[in-house]
């Protein structure tokens, strides 16, 4: 099992004179000290605005804010840095793609998501179908997991995009996408991929997934929050018009038009989140040193712990896969007859942080007949013990109101 307690200074702390147990992770990761370290080296050394200064300072902060770029490309086994896209975050990347698909969709065309989807993957889609005419057509599930039936049904030639989580962040279950890539493009669709989820805790590789576009979210790696990655593949990155226009992303302006720059900077209008692009530099060496097998090991062995405690539980309610091997390190629940915000609370008093709420994926909720659920998520950091404090927390909830 791995043990990096040490490296994260934030989970040295008691919360409710608790020793803090930090398992909010779907919603955003903690930083490990080498991460911080790199954003404050770059603010103490090298602050300066990049691609444009000759001076030496802004020399530094290109070739390290580029270095970032390389870093991520060589992470996600992307073909070369013109398609690693630097975002705000999975949101900013989903919402670049659906605005060029309201651009080429026709009244008529299909775009196929899932009632899995985080928001974010679901209104910039709503947005392009109301714009183009297209129609938004959704997959549902068959045992806490993707019904692949329902898919194969819905994907046909009308189909244009494809836009699917790689893991869910309420159910954990892990999408094959490989396998649904192939059947898009079998029908000459694009494959979208959240990868908001996956990223963090499995090893990818897009060119192997064969996806056309792949987003994900610093914060949710160990990174700095406001940093994210847009993959795209070359050829078609090339075919889209910028979404953002202003500085950075021109080769020339004349009064009456503009040229754009190359691969990637086209889509990167304005000053960029230099510090963050440092940063999730750091935090993908952090991973990488780790090893993404030996994360996505780790994960699981934590699963398999808990997971029989957890359903040794009268009354608690576990959403998602039966089998532990098809889910990531997400677990939402509900204990019976309490709500999901007093469950949260009551944890939060032994100092065990988790998430409740609609996890912004409401139309699951409504599929599943819920309002709101409890939702504990792992990472890196977490430890049995750590399991073993949710457990008991839960009991005493439990044993609290009765
Ligand atoms: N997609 C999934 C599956 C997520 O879990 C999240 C964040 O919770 C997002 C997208 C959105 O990520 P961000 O808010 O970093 O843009």
């Amino acid at each position: 099992m791995l043990d990096l307690k040490k490296d994260f200074p934030i989970l040295n702390q008691t919360v409710n004179d608790e020793p803090l147990v930090y398992l909010d992770n779907a919603a955003t990761t903690q930083k490990p000290t080498q991460v911080l370290d790199a954003v404050r080296h770059y603010y103490d050394f090298d602050n300066a605005n990049v691609h444009r200064g000759v001076h030496t300072l802004a020399e530094r902060a290109t070739a390290d804010y580029e270095a970032g770029r390389e870093k991520v490309r060589k992470f996600i086994n992307a073909g070369s840095t013109k398609e690693v896209l630097f975002t705000r975050g999975t949101t900013t990347g989903l919402n670049w793609i659906a605005r060029w698909a309201e651009e080429i969709l026709k009244p008529g065309d299909e775009i196929l998501i899932s009632v899995m989807e985080h928001h974010s993957n679901v209104v910039p889609w709503q947005q392009a179908a109301t714009k183009s005419g297209a129609k938004l057509k959704f997959v549902y599930l068959k045992e806490g997991e993707l019904d692949m039936d329902d898919l194969k049904a819905k994907l046909t030639d009308k189909t244009k995009f494809v836009s699917l989580a790689h893991v869910s962040n309420v159910l954990g279950v892990i999408n094959p996408i490989k396998a649904i890539a192939q059947l898009a493009h079998e029908h000459g669709a694009y494959m979208v991929v959240d990868g908001a989820q996956s990223t963090p805790h499995m090893a990818i590789d897009v060119q192997d997934l064969d996806a056309d576009f792949f987003a994900f979210s610093g914060h949710k790696m160990a990174g700095p929050t406001g940093i994210g990655v847009l993959y795209g593949k070359e050829e078609i990155l090339n075919q889209m018009s910028p979404v953002e226009f202003g500085g950075e992303m021109i080769d020339f302006v004349y009064e009456s038009h503009s040229t754009w720059s190359e691969l990637p900077w086209k889509f990167e209008a304005g000053t960029p989140n230099i510090a963050g692009g440092i940063g999730l530099g750091a935090a993908v060496d952090y991973l990488s040193a780790i090893g993404m097998e030996q994360i996505h090991q780790h994960e699981a062995e934590l699963i398999d712990y808990v997971m029989p405690k957890l359903r040794a539980i009268p009354g608690l309610t576990i959403y998602g896969p039966q089998d532990n091997h098809k889910r990531g390190g997400v677990i939402a629940f509900n204990l019976d007859g309490l709500h999901p915000h007093d469950v949260a609370t009551a944890l939060d008093m032994e100092g065990v942080a988790v998430r409740a709420g609609h996890h912004c994926a409401q139309p699951l909720l409504s599929y599943l007949d819920v309002s709101a659920t409890a939702r504990a998520s792992f990472y890196i950091y977490n430890s049995k013990a750590d399991c073993d404090k949710l457990v008991d927390a839960i009991l005493k909830t439990k044993e609290f109101f009765g």
